[in-house]
This record gives structure tokens, C-alpha cells and sequence, in this order.
């Protein structure tokens, strides 16, 4: 039996050989599907003792999921998710890349390509870590399942979803979920001097509302006071007058409270007692977009309509609004805040499209077993980071899961430091090697620890 241990630059090779395969998604199929058959082609030869210990189910191009048995039959499985398709690269910017998106390039200790991040560096590091356990060749209590999705970058309907159906319809639960959504973020506060490990146990929920005002059509040469575009343009006003209120959510609350003990500014004794001095901390919150969207439900008119031709006066126009929804409100109740406060307008207030609309998911509380196994291997693995939960604001794949465990956790245990998060989904998207190495200790550690012990 051979028992080859992966050194460094075998893990660094088989990460930058899965980001060769541009598997860029797309409906009703991906438009070029061959890079995805390659790509799960390659996981497969390359995790060889876990593809032949575990149970196996792929379906093209959309779903790999991989399921290692435990002993104990009263013990919940761990849910570890990961997606394997990636966003295309902008017209006219890739020659704008240091290294070809898609070229897989090792240089100047990174690990540089489109998915280096977001997301092939979880699916390659958690197999990693699942091969382990395979080659171990002890069999695990707790048994542990890996779902990887092929859509999630389109909202997961023909992925996760499907995968989230099968397991309902067999009555599975979960001992937790972990999906990608939050990283290691280092200099995100002032005054916290070390990098924190964020940990999503909230994620927002969202929706798209579409405001319309109809009028009569006719010439632009004899107009009446108000076009329909100019009736979208005060509920715009109005709405853009009114943002959400804020809202003190436990997961931030938990997220302040952790903060405040170790940070260093006067702002550290506000973040101690976060209910007493709310109003204070939701001022300065407020102040910045991003720390904004943590603490409210959040709206952004993105779209316009209107006449086609400068002097032909619009029959409709429309504008649409894309929100962002806090735990704690739905779909249902944005909807209906809107149509309250644009009540006195001539408009129509709707949903625009109800299939891609989503209830927050109920926020995981930091005393789970979950949470806790995650905070227990960063401090074994790394040591000088501060795990606090967290909230996120965009949308992964775990909420196609929501109900099938007490404890959603978004989370991929890689350091990012100075630009490195802003280039996701942009330009030079890159991974340094030790933040990738991180990543396969943070679960394998993680993987010993629940799968045998907790
Ligand atoms: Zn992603």
C-alpha cells in the first residue's frame, strides 16, 4: 500500500493545475461544458484513495458530492461546501492580468488565477484534507460529506439546490454546514491589531423590487407635468429619503463584544457594551458603506427604464432596486415597506423575479459545537488570529441548506491581506502559497477534531 504524504509543491501544483480548466458558468448549461468534465476528471485521478473509499455522485457540470461514512450511526455528519465553477473575465482586461487567468502561473509566492479564491482553493483544500483522512486508513465516527456546486457564482439552482432536495427528501440533518462567504481579514479595524478570522453565522437574505409608473404616451413636444419617468423619479427620491433602520442583530452584537477585548482605541469600551451604547456605535457604523450593510437592511436602485427615443414621451417606466434583507425581515415585509411608502404615487410596486428572491437565513448562535470546532482548530492551526461571527452580506450556497442543520457556517480559513479580497471577481485574482497551505492544516485539523473527537 503506498503511503505518499503530499509535500508542498505537489498541493500547490494540483491547486494551480484545477485552476487551468476555465469552468465559467452559465444557463440553461455553461457555454464551453468540457472544462468542467476535465476539471472533476482531474479532482477524481488526483484524491484517489478518498474517490475509491467514499460514495460518489456527479452530475455534469453541475454537482460533485462526495460522502466518507462514519462508524457511528447516531452521530450527524459534517456538511462542507465549495463550488467549483468560477465568473468569466471581463471583455478587454485580460491582457490587464500579470498572469493569464487562466494559466495557473506560481510566482512570487502566489498561486495566481481566476477561482484562486473564490472557490476552487476550498474544494482543492478540503479534498486535501479528506484524502488524509482516507489515506489514514482509520475509519471516522462521524461521517462527513463534501457538496460541490457548479452554478454557485448563478445562485446555485441547478447545484446546491438540487443537492439541499436530495438530502430533505431523505430526511438528512447535518451536525453543521461550512460554506465559503467569510475569510481572515487583516487592517479591516484601526484599532484591532490582529487579523480577524470572520465567521458568517448570519446571512442576508435578498430581492429585487421593480417600481413602474404607466402614463400616456404621445409626443415629447406637448408633455404633461409628469412623464412616467418623472414619476419614477420621485419614489427613487422617496425611497432613497428613507433607508431601513438599523437593527441590532446577536451576531453583531457577539462580533462587537469580541472585538472589545482586544481592541486598542477609545472606540473598544462602546464595543464592550454594545446594547448600552448602541446608539453611539450604530452613528459610526452608519458612517461607512461597509460596516453600514452589517447593520440594516440594505437598498440600491441599480436599474432605469424609460423612453427609447428622446422625443417620444414614455408609456412605462420602471426602475429597479436591489435589497439586501437583515435576519429579521423577509421578502414578504420589504415588500410591503415598499408599498406603503410609495403609496401616494401613481406606481406599482412588485417583486421582479419572485425564483431568485430569498428570506434571510436565521442567524447560528456562537455557543453551537460548530462554531466552536471551527474556533478551536484557527487556534491551533493560527494561533495569533481573533475568531469573531459575523455577518455576510452577499449570497453563497449554504442557503440552499438553511433547514437541514442547526448550524450554517460561512467560513474558508485563507488570510487575505492588502488587495488581495478586492480582486474576487476582478482582475489578478491570486492566493499566496502559505495562505493556501493555512487552508489544508485549518481542515485537517478541523476534519481529526469532528470527525473523532467532538
Ligand atoms: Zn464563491
Amino acid at each position: 500500500m503506498e503511503h505518499r504524504v503530499p509535500t508542498e509543491s505537489i498541493v500547490v501544483e494540483r491547486l494551480s493545475t484545477a485552476l487551468t480548466f476555465p469552468t465559467i458558468s452559465g444557463y440553461p448549461a455553461p457555454a464551453d461544458q468540457a472544462p468542467f468534465a476535465a476539471c472533476l476528471d482531474f479532482v477524481a485521478e488526483s484524491f484517489p484513495t478518498l474517490f475509491s473509499a467514499a460514495s460518489v455522485k456527479r452530475e455534469d457540470p453541475w454537482r460533485l458530492v462526495v460522502e466518507l461514512a462514519g462508524s457511528d450511526s447516531s452521530l450527524l455528519p459534517v456538511l462542507m461546501l465549495a463550488h467549483f465553477d468560477v465568473v468569466g473575465i471581463e471583455e478587454n482586461t485580460e491582457s490587464d492580468w500579470e498572469h493569464p487567468p487562466f494559466s495557473g502561473a506560481v510566482a512570487d509566492g502566489f498561486i495566481w488565477g481566476r477561482g484562486s479564491i473564490d472557490d476552487k482553493s476550498s474544494v482543492m483544500a478540503i479534498l486535501e484534507a479528506a484524502e488524509g483522512i482516507a489515506r489514514s486508513g482509520r475509519v471516522p465516527t462521524r461521517g462527513l460529506v463534501l457538496a460541490f456546486g457548479g452554478d454557485e457564482e448563478l445562485s446555485g439552482l441547478k447545484g446546491a439546490a438540487t443537492t439541499a432536495g436530495e438530502f430533505r427528501t431523505e430526511g438528512r440533518r447535518f451536525h453543521f454546514v461550512l460554506d465559503e462567504g467569510s475569510v481572515i481579514a487583516e487592517g479591516m479595524l484601526n484599532d484591532v491589531p490582529m487579523p480577524l478570522a470572520l465567521i458568517g453565522l448570519a446571512e442576508k437574505g435578498h430581492v429585487n423590487i421593480k417600481v413602474s409608473a404607466r402614463t400616456a404616451g404621445g409626443h415629447a413636444a406637448m408633455p404633461p407635468d409628469n412623464t412616467a419617468v418623472g414619476i419614477v423619479g420621485q419614489a427613487i427620491a422617496r425611497i432613497e429619503a428613507h433607508p431601513f433602520p438599523v437593527r441590532r442583530l446577536d451576531t453583531i452584537e457577539s462580533f462587537l463584544q469580541t472585538i472589545g477585548g482586544v481592541a486598542t482605541g477609545p472606540a473598544r469600551i462602546a464595543y464592550r457594551h454594545p446594547r448600552i451604547l448602541w446608539r453611539l456605535i450604530a452613528k459610526v457604523l452608519s458612517s461607512r458603506t461597509s460596516s453600514n450593510a452589517i447593520i440594516r437592511t440594505s437598498q440600491a436602485v441599480t436599474m432605469t427604464e424609460g423612453s427609447a427615443v428622446p422625443n417620444v414621451l414614455p408609456q412605462q417606466a420602471a426602475c429597479v432596486v436591489n435589497v439586501r434583507i437583515l435576519p429579521g425581515e423577509t421578502v414578504e415585509s420589504v415588500l410591503s415597506r415598499y408599498q406603503r411608502l410609495l403609496g401616494r404615487l401613481p406606481v406599482t410596486v412588485d417583486i421582479l423575479d419572485p425564483e431568485d428572491a430569498h428570506n434571510p437565513v436565521p442567524e447560528t448562535s456562537p455557543s453551537h459545537a460548530g462554531f466552536i470546532a471551527l474556533s478551536e482548530s484557527l487556534a491551533d492551526v493560527l494561533p495569533d488570529v481573533l475568531v469573531a461571527p459575523f455577518i455576510v452580506t452577499g449570497s453563497t450556497d449554504s442557503k440552499h441548506y438553511a433547514n437541514l442543520s442547526d448550524a450554517i457556517l460561512r467560513f474558508a480559513p485563507m488570510l487575505l491581506t492588502g488587495s488581495d479580497l478586492d480582486r474576487v471577481h476582478g482582475t489578478n485574482e491570486r492566493l499566496s502559497v502559505p495562505a493556501y497551505l493555512g487552508m489544508i492544516r485549518f481542515y485537517s485539523n478541523l476534519f481529526e477534531r469532528v470527525c473523532w473527537h467532538d
